[in-house]
């Protein structure tokens, strides 16, 4: 496995996979891999004849009082972990790399899909993921990109990035990996102390009652809402942040889950925030989304 650092490095990686004929797929990440992400590079090394997996923690994601500078980085365990997955390159820039002196061009993403959800607290942040994820694909001319439903927002705002932009990869969406109490697999998991990990199962619990109430029948968004409302308060150390119902994945409003829908979530747990979704009417299964 290969562990590439520089833009020439990757970019003479790729032209050389290229020349011989050969298909790559790559799964971007900001590390401390867990299972979740390893489902993606699963997918992916299914795919295509090459591998790359990025890690990078992008700082243009991340606002001024958000966690980037504590943001776990845990690259000796990660490199073991996707070795094991058979990955064939880790493309691992850094900062300076990916935004020397001069960087001023940035994805300016879709209002549509950008402005609502964690858009409305994180006002910059998909910009920073649009900008970066661009550059990734441009760099590893990715015939093929892996992506989490735990993102589902992002993965809705690059889906409007490839189309609007026509960008020649072809993203996949691979479904929300659980721990066995079902509270979704993240990075960011290892912020909780034991009383917020007991506290953190509020989110997938309300998002399984909805799924429940939605297959006995009741399709009324803002009686699905009215679930996940009432349950995250419930739970004395949780604070909503959003529960709300969008199509999937072109993020607009609805009043009945008649179409694919996207039940999306974010609470803070004390100081951590969170997001989980299900998505209603969907495949269960990793699927080509663009
Ligand atoms: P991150 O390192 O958190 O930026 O995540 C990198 C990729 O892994 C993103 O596409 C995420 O959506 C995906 N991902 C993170 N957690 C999970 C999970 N629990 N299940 C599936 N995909 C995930």
């Amino acid at each position: 496995m290969e562990i590439l650092k520089t833009v020439e490095e990757i970019q003479t990686y790729a032209k050389k996979q290229k020349a011989q004929g050969k298909t790559i797929a790559l799964v971007p990440t900001m590390g401390a891999i867990h299972e979740g992400h390893l489902a993606l590079n699963h997918e992916a090394r299914k795919k295509a004849d090459i591998l790359i997996t990025s890690i990078f923690v992008n700082p243009t994601q991340f606002g001024e009082n958000e966690d980037f500078a504590s943001y776990p980085r845990t690259f000796e365990e990660d490199r073991k972990k996707l070795q094991k997955e058979n990955v064939d390159a880790i493309y691992l820039p850094t900062p300076k790399e990916m935004y020397p002196e001069g960087f001023g061009t940035y994805v300016s993403p879709s209002p549509l899909v950008a402005e609502k959800l964690c858009g409305l607290t994180r006002p910059i942040h998909f910009r920073g993921v649009a900008t970066v994820v661009l550059k990734l694909f441009n760099l590893t001319r990715a015939d093929y990109s892996f992506f989490g439903q735990k993102d589902a927002q992002q993965v809705a705002v690059l889906r409007r990035m490839i189309l609007d932009l026509n960008v020649n990869t072809k993203l996949f969406m691979v479904p929300i990996v659980r721990e066995k109490d079902g509270l979704a697999k993240s990075s960011r998991n290892l912020y909780l102390n034991k009383e917020e990990r007991q506290a953190a199962l509020i989110l997938s619990q309300s998002l399984f009652a909805v799924e429940k109430s939605y297959q006995r029948g009741e399709h009324d968004v803002r009686k699905l809402v009215d679930i996940l409302q009432k349950k995250i308060k419930e739970e004395k150390l949780a604070t909503l942040e959003y529960a709300e119902i969008f199509t999937f994945p072109d993020l607009l409003p609805l009043t009945k889950v008649e179409e694919v829908a996207l039940v999306a979530l974010a609470v803070h747990i004390g100081k951590t925030r969170l997001i989980d979704n299900i998505i209603l009417g969907g495949k269960k299964a990793c699927y080509a989304i663009c």
